[in-house]
């Protein structure tokens, strides 16, 4: 059984979107993983086929009905997690794109105008997530994003199984950073280390950076990352240089 994702859209025609190219294009092909795009707009009861309403209170814009979105997502509902995508909702990690890719798929709420009827995620299981502190149209790109980041990960998408894990943000660090030839480019040169063939060295250089750049780009997860690490001997080296 492939991993499977449904998504609940005003837009099916968005998808599969930019994921029918490059590896997850020829994945899907493959039959690795499968997407359907479900209208929520098939699930309007009216002459009109209104999914949505005038929010409560007043204000401008529109929002989801809670009958016609619950309908859609009722008649996929199958046991795969539930994501509505929201920037209400906990911003997404890779530790959860993990446990996503490791299941069986996910069925995915994208929002439109204002967003949901609140009293969706008190009737159902919905968990609600977010791609990050800042807000799109629609919850379509998002869904796109969640997906992309789950389908990388499932086995036989990517070339070298090896590439998932040395990431960024695998470690809880940002990943060191990369070069390729040629050798100097616009005066610049490749770092030494990356020629010597010293595989230990350039290892430890690696995670050098990737040690550095972490604590002076995303001082907030080099916090999370855990205490020691910042009295390790490269910690310790890398905050003289920088003093
Ligand atoms: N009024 C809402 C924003 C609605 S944006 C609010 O302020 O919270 C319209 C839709 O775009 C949302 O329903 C959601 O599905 C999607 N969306 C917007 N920003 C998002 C984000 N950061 N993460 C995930 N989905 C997002």
């Amino acid at each position: 059984m492939s991993w499977r994702a449904t998504i609940l859209t005003l837009y099916p025609e968005m998808f599969p979107g930019h994921l029918g190219q490059s590896l997850a294009g020829r994945a899907l092909t493959d039959g690795i993983w499968a997407v359907d795009a479900v209208n929520i707009r098939d699930f309007a009861t009216d002459r009109h086929r209104t999914v949505d309403d005038t929010p409560a209170g007043g204000g401008p814009g529109m929002v989801l009905k809670a009958d016609v979105v619950t309908a859609a997502l009722d008649s996929v509902a199958d046991g795969r997690p539930v994501l509505a995508m929201t920037p209400r909702g906990r911003p997404l990690t890779q530790t959860r794109v993990r446990q996503l890719a490791a299941g069986p798929g996910a069925i995915i709420l994208c929002g439109r105008f204002e967003g949901f009827d609140e009293r969706i995620f008190h009737r159902r299981a919905i968990e609600e997530v977010s791609i990050g502190d800042y807000v799109l149209s629609g919850g379509e790109v998002a869904a796109l994003v969640v997906m992309d980041a789950c389908v990388r990960l499932l086995p036989g998408v990517m070339g070298a199984a090896s590439s998932g894990i040395e990431e960024s943000h695998e470690s809880g660090l940002l990943e060191h950073p990369h070069y390729t030839r040629p050798p100097e480019w616009e005066g610049l040169a490749i770092p030494e280390v990356l020629r010597s063939g010293d595989h230990a060295r350039i290892a430890r250089w690696r995670r050098e950076q990737s040690e550095a750049d972490t604590r002076s780009r995303r001082p907030d997860l080099w916090d999370h990352h855990g205490d020691g690490r910042i009295q390790s001997p490269s910690g310790a080296r890398r905050q003289k240089k920088e003093e």
